[in-house]
């Protein structure tokens, strides 16, 4: 009230100018307010501190509805969350209304429901969005651009800054608070207001995941009206896929959403990309606590710093408690989806507010975060009456602040934006890194293509050397693909290319502390040190690339190449009637050698399989007769995949790969494997990570549906049941072993892992729980202890890299247990934010790394002639004698080195020797069928497509996974 006129708004600062400058008040438009609307904002309010002067009242449009218009109630009100329709009904109006405001659709879910943009700013900007975006896209180029040039775009652009919400389904403030937030900067005729629409182009995409929104609001409207003594209905799912995981799909890019985003990125080139959260009290403003990614430009933390400083400040001057920066989150791994912004020159940054509600309800603050420090200087207080509208204030009030700074320093941040970008391509000019070269021969030809496409969504320019050449020492064959350095978003290869180091006595990270891209794919790119590469014959690719594939030579026979790449899956799959076999040796044949696995179709209708062969860049050879090795039938699995109700975040990830490359199963709830006669059913059973034994809800009282009604169109999908409630029970697991002893293979990975082996049923795999392991999300070696599996065809030597987090640590080979000397296990720091200002380790010394050679076998470190010494079909653990039980030993087919000082390739590790030796994939005989272990999570993220083909084997060879054991006679009788 101490700034506010009768009638009149005005803002903090023009009457701080005024008062201390001694100038006269400055003529403002008389703007009445919404009387209505003001009342019900007032009456939500628990607590006047969580309020500034830009939202203590609502000014009036005679020609914009609020949302009180048009969906009948205030934002902040307690009780109501909107569908996506009504959200955008509301945009759409606001649209129709106004022309300052401009919506457009960007695309669509995978379950069709659209995702928006609107964008604001003064009507004439509005009116000329077009010319502005080819301002910022010229300034996004500075090799289109001159110096010159850039100067005058500086001076004439205007930055736009996005603010996207709705990532995390029940995070619900930032939907809702943007309607009014997006309705404020549309009328307001404060002149700080104009100031921002003049200055800065505002767009907003209230709904990310628009799929789990409407899914929330659904969820939320069934429990306030079920009736009383009924369960709560969790929310089951958000997107089809992945629930909080979503947000870390920046780097991957497997959701649709994240796909839609990136795409009109792309178009508008913005200045700073903001994502809306609430998980933390009461607004947390990011930085983080760091180690950053040191392959960002210095400018885009100083940029982090800068608004999230001006926050802090600006909301603490007008007596907001409890809005802080630094001490969560770290900024080290770019998988974010905000963190598009950071690599690709821009800003990317989010929020964390207190949550929305639902209801009312008197938040506590955490006691660790009360604490006053230097980056929380009016902390979160002991307690305080919160509530939905609490949340809109500091929102909305935060993020006027925030573009009322851009507006401020527009030529700063377009300036900005401009040195990143011309940095970006100077950097590479001058090296010593000029480009890479992806080379299309190599042996995972197709994923590599795909590697490069997924790239190619993200911005970056790929080449196609056009001749023969040699670059900095590097032979280049036609055909072959080049990244140059020279290009603006030279920063995100440098990003996802780089190897990790995090250093072990950091605080912990706040998530993966690797995800160097060539090693999680397995593909094989070369840095090249010569800036001559920029003159050498190449052309621009204007569309996706493609693996040569195909058929060559003539003859009934054809014989498909195993080169690891995952693409054979998809071939397989599409053709499940077409008779294929796998060779379980090396062979040579119409004087090629082809390797284990290759894929032999005798009778081969070339017609039919020569297109599918091209267009998935496999290599198929025509002969006459089929080549003399010993073979198995790759019979057609069905495919069965459980799914927990407890849990439906984690096994998104593996359904995800699935889809993407064809392989059909049947999508099962827990509860259906406890009906039994599963193997009369499938084949195959995927179990993966977040699957549990005793989870789920207690099966007292009602059923709990999950079900598409006429009330709840929403809810029902991906799967739906009569009754959600119990998890798979011991029933279902006797189901599951039966189903595996009857000649089923069962495929478990992580937490799943684990399950059979502490309930005895997997003989000599023990589950470890080691005190001092410090490996989260890292790239670890992973050496092929048995080259004649089943699950490692199409590898050409004895290691690859895979990407482990945590746990579980599987014991397969009876080794004795490690225990680490107490002075070991304190290395992990704590965690900031929960124990205050703890700070940064300054003497954090990172780990060797490993290095990784392409194509090269592993041999332990220090052995004489190491270059060859470890290959050769019997690896590394030949010589090691296991003693699992007689006739049940399980086969060894991926574990870590033996020593500690072998096993980093990029990430974080401490206390490696608790891994030594210990099981990444393991082949347990049981019955007459197999369980096939996963230590890692082979499907992580989209982003491990290097062992995607580990699990795709393990489908492809399901009944023949004992070929080339050495003592397959000691096979227990089925
Ligand atoms: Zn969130």
């Amino acid at each position: 009230m101490l700034f506010r006129m009768a009638g009149v708004r005005r803002f903090l600062w023009g009457v701080v100018a005024a008062a201390a400058f001694g100038w006269a008040p400055q003529a403002t438009a008389q703007q009445s307010i919404h009387e209505e609307y003001t009342r019900r904002m007032r009456e939500t309010l628990r607590d006047a501190r969580i309020s500034t002067e830009l939202v203590r009242s609502m000014p009036y449009s005679s020609t914009v509805p609020t949302p009180l218009e048009v969906l009948g109630s205030i934002i902040g009100e307690p009780g109501i969350l909107h569908h996506s329709a009504e959200i955008y009904r509301y945009f759409d109006s606001i649209d129709a209304a106004s022309p300052r405001v401009k919506v457009w659709r960007i695309g669509t879910t995978e379950e069709g429901r659209d995702m928006i943009v609107a964008a604001i700013a003064d009507e004439a900007t509005i009116a000329e969005l077009d010319r502005y975006r080819s301002m910022l896209n010229a300034l996004s180029d500075p090799r289109r651009t001159t110096e010159e040039q850039a100067r005058e775009l500086i001076a004439a652009a205007k930055p736009i800054y996005w603010i996207t919400a709705g990532v995390h389904s029940p995070e619900t403030g930032g939907p809702e608070n943007l309607m009014e937030f997006a309705y404020r900067l549309a009328v307001d005729e404060a002149p700080d207001v104009r100031h921002i629409r003049d200055n800065v182009i505002t767009f907003i995409t209230p709904i990310v995941e628009v799929d789990g929104w409407d899914k929330q609001v659904d969820t939320y409207d069934y429990n306030q009206r079920r009736p009383a003594g009924t369960p709560p209905l969790p929310l089951m799912y958000w997107g089809r896929y992945v629930q909080h995981d979503n947000n870390r799909d920046g780097m991957g890019q497997m959701l649709a959403m994240t796909r839609n985003l990136m795409k009109e990125y792309l178009v508008w080139t913005p200045t700073v990309l903001h994502d809306l959260h609430e998980e933390v009290l009461y607004l947390y403003t990011s930085t983080g606590t760091g180690p950053y990614s040191p392959e960002l430009d210095p400018i885009v933390i100083h940029e982090w710093w800068l608004m999230a400083q001006n926050e802090v400040m600006e909301l603490t001057k007008r007596g907001v408690p409890g809005v802080w920066t630094y001490g969560f989150y770290d900024g080290w791994a770019p998988n974010y989806l905000f963190f598009i912004g950071n690599t690709h020159n821009a800003i990317g940054r989010f929020y964390e507010v207190g949550a929305y509600g639902p209801d009312d309800k008197v938040a506590l603050g955490e006691w660790e975060r009360t604490s006053r420090e230097w980056f929380r200087p009016n902390p979160i207080l002991d307690s305080i009456q919160w509530g939905p509208r609490s949340s809109t204030n500091m929102t909305v009030s935060a993020l006027l602040l925030s573009l009322r700074r851009t507006a401020d320093d527009r030529t700063l941040f377009l300036e900005n934006f401009w040195l990143k970008s011309k940095r970006s391509v100077e950097e590479g000019r001058s090296g010593p890194t000029h480009a890479w070269l992806v080379p299309a021969g190599q042996r995972r030809k197709s994923d590599a293509a795909e590697a490069l496409n997924a790239l190619r969504r993200q911005g970056v320019e790929v080449h196609t050397a056009t001749a023969a050449f040699d670059a900095g020492g590097v032979p280049v064959q036609p055909g072959d693909w080049i990244l140059r350095a020279d290009q603006p978003y030279r920063t995100l290869l440098d990003v996802y290319f780089a190897l990790q180091n995090y250093p072990p006595t950091n605080p912990a990270p706040y998530d993966d502390t690797g995800w160097t891209f060539p090693l999680m794919r397995d593909i094989v790119v070369t840095p090249i040190s010569d800036a001559g590469i920029f003159d050498r014959p190449m052309t621009l690719a204007t569309g996706d690339v493609r693996a040569a594939g195909g058929v060559e030579g003539a003859g009934g026979v054809i014989v498909v190449r195993h080169t690891g790449d995952n693409n054979l899956v998809t071939f397989r799959f599409r053709f499940p009637d077409v008779a294929m076999e796998a060779a379980e040796e090396a062979f040579e044949a119409e004087g090629r050698r082809f390797g284990a696995g290759s894929v032999i179709i005798p009778n081969a209708d070339r017609s039919r399989l020569e297109p599918a062969l091209a267009e998935l860049g496999l290599s198929g050879f025509a002969m006459p007769s089929a080549p003399v090795v010993k073979t198995h039938a790759l019979d057609v699995p069905r495919i069965g995949y459980i799914h927990s109700w407890s849990r439906t975040q984690d096994e998104g990830w593996v359904r995800g790969a699935f889809d993407q490359f064809g392989v059909p199963y049947t999508y099962l709830g827990e509860a259906k494997a406890r009906e039994g006669d599963l193997r009369a059913r499938f084949d195959v059973i995927v179990w993966p990570h977040g699957g549990a034994v005793g989870a789920g809800a207690p099966t007292v009282g009602e059923p709990l549906p999950y079900r598409k009604t006429a009330e709840y169109p929403n809810l029902g999908t991906p799967d739906s049941a009569d009754d959600i409630r119990g998890g798979l029970g011991l029933e279902g697991m006797e189901e599951l072993y039966r189903f595996v002893v009857q000649g089923g293979t069962l495929i478990v990975e992580g937490g799943t892992a684990a399950i059979f082996p502490q309930h005895h049923l997997l003989p000599g795999v023990q589950v470890e729980t080691p005190r001092g392991l410090f490996a989260r999300g890292t790239i670890l070696r992973g050496i092929i202890s048995d080259t004649r599996s089943p699950l490692v065809y199409g590898f050409d030597t004895n290691q690859l890299p895979v990407y482990f987090s945590l746990a579980p640590v599987l014991n397969a080979t009876n080794l004795p247990a490690v225990t680490l000397p107490d002075s070991a296990l304190d290395r992990r720091g704590t965690s900031i934010g929960r124990y205050g200002g703890t700070l940064l380790n300054p003497n954090a010394v990172p780990l060797e790394l490993s290095p990784w050679v392409p194509g090269e076998s592993y041999a332990p470190s220090g052995t004489p002639g190491a270059a060859s010494a470890g290959a050769g079909p019997q690896g590394l653990a030949a010589g090691r004698s296991r003693v699992g039980l007689p006739g049940m030993r399980p086969r060894v087919v991926i574990q870590f080195p033996a020593d500690p000082g072998d096993m980093l390739l990029s990430g974080g590790l401490a206390g490696g020797a608790l891994l030594a030796e210990r099981a990444v994939v393991a082949d347990s005989p049981v019955g007459a069928g197999h369980v096939v272990s996963f230590a890692i999570r082979p499907f992580w993220r989209s982003q491990t497509q290097g062992t995607f083909i580990l699990g795709f084997n393990a489908l492809l060879h399901w009944n023949d996974l004992d070929a080339g054991r050495d003592d397959a006679s000691s096979r227990p009788p089925g």
